[in-house]
């Protein structure tokens, strides 16, 4: 799914936030997870679209930015960024959302986008694309407290 994680650490630069990966497949969880870390990263992994959903609703000031897999149990991707952006829709904070998706079919990253979705990232993760895609979206507004 990615490269040789001995050469994360030549991506500068690290910033302090705290990622929620909503993520089903257990490989690709420990992999994420590894990658993000290592990068330094702050990760909260959730195993589908539901529980992403609750983690957020808890606490959303202390997530950073969501890495939402499309393809899971119980809550989509698309439909878990539907529910987030449907809440935020009264408030001014607005946490980007970029998606994770195995199949890069012809209309996924238009409908990740229509879905409320900053980004896409497809399956395998390009580790430069995704280092740019969230520093792109996490120096674009100030940490979460
Ligand atoms: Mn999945």
């Amino acid at each position: 799914m990615a490269s040789a994680p001995t050469q994360l650490q030549h991506y500068p630069p690290r910033l302090a936030a705290r990622i929620l990966v909503a993520e089903d497949h257990p490989i690709n969880q420990v992999l994420v997870r590894k990658i993000l870390e290592k990068l330094g990263f702050d990760v909260l992994l959730a195993a589908d679209g539901e529980i992403a959903l609750s983690l957020w609703r808890a606490d959303p000031l202390c997530i950073d930015l969501i890495l939402m897999d499309i393809q899971m149990p119980n809550l989509d991707g698309l439909e878990t960024t539907r529910r987030i952006r449907q809440d935020e829709s009264h408030s001014r904070r607005s946490v980007p959302i970029v998606a994770l998706t195995a199949h890069a079919m012809n209309g996924d990253a238009e409908r990740c986008l229509q879905a409320g979705m900053n980004a896409y990232l497809s399956k395998p993760i390009d580790i430069s694309r995704l280092v740019s895609t969230l520093h792109g979206l996490l120096s674009a507004q100030p940490a979460a407290s």
